[in-house]
């Protein structure tokens, strides 16, 4: 008797009324008719290619951050979602290097005020996080391809940011609190050489506390059209257990995905999750392969593969769980 009353107990206490528990209510939130919103809107002609330091850029970041607001997700510092830093290149270089506000700079030639956008929900332990993150800035306006001189980037990154912000939303409906402190980090100043994500490491206090960063950069186009269930899915080698969690994820919720698994001892090219390779930090990143349109005013909205798009944030949802909850 007793063992079945602690039965019916524990089963209240994992499922709602409609016997589905809090992982599963946010990973059914997730829907292609929210990515395609995104993606319109920040791949929109109106935004000129996002690229950082224009106002065109900083309208995307509003865009992302009254996102974040109308799902109740807070800002992770207390003055805000925005994390100014400025970008500069000295006389004669060719890369910037970040630096706060506040500092001064002799020499420079060029100097960009940029901004990421850093959005929390709190965990059981405030010590310990883990990080989703994409670059929402692209290329802006450049060389005239096809008669066509605007980088809209909807799959570089517009895709990675409806990602990240859909496993937000999730984790939000999904009504239960995580275990670890969850960090949602919009990054500018990706295509200018991972200026956000390596100014927010470099000037992290605890980069010892950040248990894992997933990585969102181009996660919605087909380079070969005979595959289209084909996405690369890199991750740091010592964790095999990044691997099995998404293979035993795709089984058992029957996600159509074919993923290229690549474990990689120092994943310290590519994008963002570079500055946090190179901290030793664990990573993981989706990433579904160059196109004709990489880098290119071509990257438009119409060539986007939905079904995989959103198989890929199911899939990057159950491990975002998988890392806050159970590793
Ligand atoms: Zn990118």
């Amino acid at each position: 008797m007793k063992t079945i009353l602690l039965f019916i107990a524990a089963f209240f206490l994992l499922y709602d009324a409609n016997g589905q528990n809090p992982k599963e209510i946010g990973l059914e939130s997730i829907n292609i008719r929210t990515a395609e919103s995104i993606i319109y809107f920040l791949s929109h002609d109106v935004l000129k290619g996002r690229e950082a330091g224009t106002g065109e850029n900083g309208i995307a970041r509003e865009y992302i951050i009254s996102q974040l607001m109308d799902m109740g997700i807070k800002p992770m510092e207390k003055e805000g979602y925005a994390q100014q830093f400025e970008a500069y290149r000295s006389v004669g270089a060719r890369r910037y290097k970040t630096t706060t506000r506040t500092d001064t700079v002799p020499g420079y030639t060029n100097k960009l005020s940029l901004y990421n956008i850093l959005a929390t929900i709190e965990g059981e332990k405030t010590d310990e996080y883990i990080i989703a993150g994409a670059h929402y800035d692209h290329l802006g306006i450049g060389k005239v391809v096809d008669n066509d001189s605007i980088y809209n980037g909807a799959d570089d990154n517009a895709s990675g940011v409806s990602a990240v912000l859909q496993i937000a939303k999730a984790f939000a409906l999904s009504g239960e609190k995580p275990k670890r402190t969850l960090v949602f980090a919009f990054w500018d100043g990706e295509e200018k050489g991972q200026l956000g994500s390596s100014f927010f490491v470099n000037h992290c206090k605890y980069p010892d506390k950040i248990k894992a960063y997933l990585n969102f950069d181009m996660i919605g186009r087909n380079n070969d059209e005979s595959k289209p269930k084909h996405v690369v899915y890199l991750y740091t080698e010592a964790y095999p257990e990044f691997g099995e969690n998404t293979r035993q994820n795709i089984q058992r919720y029957k996600l159509i995905l074919e993923p290229e698994y690549k474990a990689w001892d120092k994943p310290v090219t590519g994008s963002d999750q570079v500055p946090f390779a190179l901290k030793n930090i664990p990573i993981l990143w989706y990433h579904t392969d160059g196109h004709p349109d990489y880098h290119k005013p071509g990257d438009h909205i119409d060539k986007i593969n939905w079904q995989k798009l959103l198989n890929i944030t199911k899939a990057a949802y159950l491990n975002t769980w998988f890392l806050a909850n159970d590793f």
